[in-house]
């Protein structure tokens, strides 16, 4: 009974099972987002049948990508001595997001419809972003310590989630936000993590950063004139890791602003609500 009155006052519909653990989740639950949990005791994690990294003290993440299903099932087993692992079952609803519909124009013919020759150019692309995403490097779960935007000043000129019409072509869903700034203008780390690739000149994405945070999280930073850092280095918030430019396909200067976890895009600006306990909720 006390779920189900929690539940009506968030309203959203929660199944739980035995509830023998308490679980928090903290964050806007809706397609496109990122919310953390934390329960005590994990031995495992799974959210649609998919498992997910946690950490020591038992936080974790959770993404919803743009087309999520509105029904969610989280799955937590926990330790315990006999290895029986008791199961606890969870499910819950998340909001639809409506999505914009982004016409660009003006972009170079051969990004839009590319060459064959540069058909070698996007597979070293796709190897080396998925390569890179894949990298565990982070040994701290330094999301935890919280984003900032990668930018001071900006204007957003692409959303998150926009199904996108290039040139009259239609084009997969943008998968980043679109922050524009002058050519130079200093990129910061929306958090701690470790560089797991920097620079590529991409036929896309041109030069590029990726940080890695812990527990499945990185974020990208694409079109960089110039990167800042390499492969390896420890990054703390804030740091200068590039330049804003207009490398790969870009019709001008702009930082294209990534999230990725456990291999699930979703809109990188929602990390900044992480840490808004007035967000959170018990079960
Ligand atoms: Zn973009």
């Amino acid at each position: 009974m006390i779920y189900k009155a929690i539940c009506l006052t968030f309203s959203i519909l929660f199944f739980c099972c035995s509830g023998a653990q308490a679980l928090e989740l903290c964050g806007n639950r809706a397609q496109g987002s990122v919310i953390s949990g934390k329960a005590a005791g994990l031995h495992k994690v799974i959210l649609n049948g998919k498992e997910q990294p946690f950490a020591q003290d038992g936080s974790f993440l959770i993404a919803f990508d743009r087309d999520a299903d509105i029904t969610q099932k989280l799955t937590l087993l926990y330790e315990d001595d006999e290895q029986n692992y008791p199961v606890d079952n969870y499910t819950f609803t998340i909001s639809k997001t409506s999505w914009d519909i982004q016409k660009i124009n003006g972009v170079a013919d051969r990004k839009v419809t590319p060459a064959q020759e540069d058909l070698d150019e996007i597979v070293r692309e796709n190897q080396n972003v998925r390569s890179a995403l894949e990298t565990n490097a982070a040994d701290a779960s330094f999301w935890q310590k919280g984003f900032i935007m990668p930018l001071d000043q900006y204007r957003v000129s692409g959303k998150f989630g926009g199904q996108r019409i290039i040139n009259t072509h239609p084009k997969n869903p943008h998968r980043g936000m679109d922050l524009a700034a002058p050519e130079g203008t200093p990129v910061k780390a929306a958090a701690d993590g470790i560089v797991t690739l920097s620079g590529g000149n991409f036929f896309y994405s041109g030069n590029m950063v990726i940080l890695d945070h812990g527990e499945g999280l990185q974020t990208m930073y694409a079109h960089l004139k110039e990167t800042k850092v390499k492969v390896g280095d420890l990054v703390s918030r804030g740091d200068i890791i590039g330049l804003v430019g207009q490398t790969g396909r870009a019709t001008g200067p702009h930082l294209h602003w990534g999230a990725s976890h456990n291999g699930t895009r979703f809109n990188p600006q929602t990390l900044l609500e992480l840490n808004r306990t007035e967000q959170c909720l018990s079960l």
